[in-house]
């Protein structure tokens, strides 16, 4: 069996967290702060906050914007739902634009959105890709709005040679077990905003800067020492595991290349991290069925994501007469193979060899 996503770790990682088991300070502890500083430097930014997950840093960047009911916020339909949840969270409303080609939002599609209502922008580097932020970023100053970064798949993807996450108001990182790097759970809040980090710190820590006085009200949204040290290793890895990941889609586009009714993913204009290799199943083939015979050949695939948010059923009422044509149709042809760094050049041969029965 070939796994779709696979975490590497080593005896690095391992000796990592024995010593924090052995220090007796599991939370609390210099590593969180030490990991903050290590990938503010990586991303190119000023300031770091970890957290317990991905969603828990969408959330406090939300927050931290000072986002509320009433307000209106532009995202996209096509991502994992803690994108837009984290939105929904705050009270504020999603409003959805459709995704381009590459899956991620449609620039040309969000100025006809925008409403006096509209407080910010939350864009997806969805699979790794990076959204054209130039072109996001001048629509936001236009209007004066802000720009918030899920780049939950995208450690390490760039534009214009620049870190995604560092190229806007705030960035978010996930490090759950199958993303390019990983903490096993947590996440990360990056800006350049004094402010906002530390409207983020309050609020992951009970709105507590000291003990047991409480200015606001907050969460427990904070990361383990564990988990920080897993991620040090990690993110000393991390430039390998996506220089690897780019070989592997490089390797698969050129198997696959000749294969008919599949859509290969491009790698142009930015740096793709490609935490997801995604192609898009089209008639006569059926998505579904190319799935199964995959699956029964051993090769792991997967489907991000089945449906699109708008048409999830806890968004129903809010997103009652909404038509995303591109998402809808997306949602029903990708299917996301193998790509991980510990994939041998026989696996991705294998992949291919079973792409082409799956497809005939
Ligand atoms: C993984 C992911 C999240 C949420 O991260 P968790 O750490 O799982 O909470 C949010 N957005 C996107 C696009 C993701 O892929």
């Amino acid at each position: 069996m070939i796994k779709l996503s696979q975490p590497l770790l080593d005896n690095k990682e391992e000796k990592a967290v024995l010593e924090v088991l052995r220090s007796g300070q599991l939370a609390a502890g210099k590593l969180v702060e030490e990991f903050e500083t290590k990938f503010v430097s990586y991303i190119g930014v000023k300031y770091a906050a970890a957290t317990s997950s991905g969603t828990s840093a969408l959330h406090l960047a939300c927050l931290s914007l000072g986002l509320r009911e009433a307000d209106e916020v532009i995202t996209t339909p096509f991502s994992f739902i803690a994108s837009a949840n984290s939105i929904l969270f705050t009270g504020a409303k999603p409003v959805f634009v459709d995704v381009g080609e590459d899956f991620n939002i449609d620039p040309s599609k969000i100025e006809e959105k925008l409403t006096d209502r509209t407080k910010a922008i939350l864009v997806v580097h969805l699979y790794g890709k990076p959204v054209d932020m130039d072109r996001i970023n001048a629509i936001a100053s236009k209007h004066g709005i802000k720009v918030i970064e899920d780049a939950c798949q995208a450690h390490g993807a760039a534009w214009n040679e620049k870190k995604v996450g560092g190229l806007s108001e705030v960035g978010c990182f996930s490090f759950y077990a199958t993303k390019n790097m990983t903490t096993a759970e947590g996440g990360m809040v990056v800006t350049n905003s004094p402010e906002i980090v530390e409207k983020v710190k309050l609020l992951r820590n009970h709105g507590s800067k000291v003990r047991y006085h409480h200015d606001i009200l907050g969460f427990n949204f904070r990361m383990t020492d564990i988990n920080a040290a897993i991620g040090l290793v990690q993110l000393r890895k991390l430039d390998s595991f996506n220089q690897k990941r780019r070989k592997n889609a490089q390797t698969l586009n050129t198997l696959l290349r000749d294969i008919p009714n599949i859509v290969l993913p491009k790698d142009e204009k930015g740096y793709h991290v490609f935490h997801q290799y995604t192609v898009r199943i089209l008639p006569p083939l059926k998505r579904d069925e190319v799935k199964d015979k995959l699956e029964s050949q051993g090769i792991g695939c997967g489907v991000f994501y089945p449906i699109p948010i708008h048409k999830q059923k806890v968004y129903s009422e809010i997103c009652l007469d909404v038509s995303l044509p591109l998402a809808e149709k997306f949602s029903n042809e990708v299917l996301s193979l193998p790509t991980h760094p510990a994939l041998s050049k026989s696996d991705l041969e294998e992949i291919a060899t079973s792409v082409r029965k799956a497809t005939q």
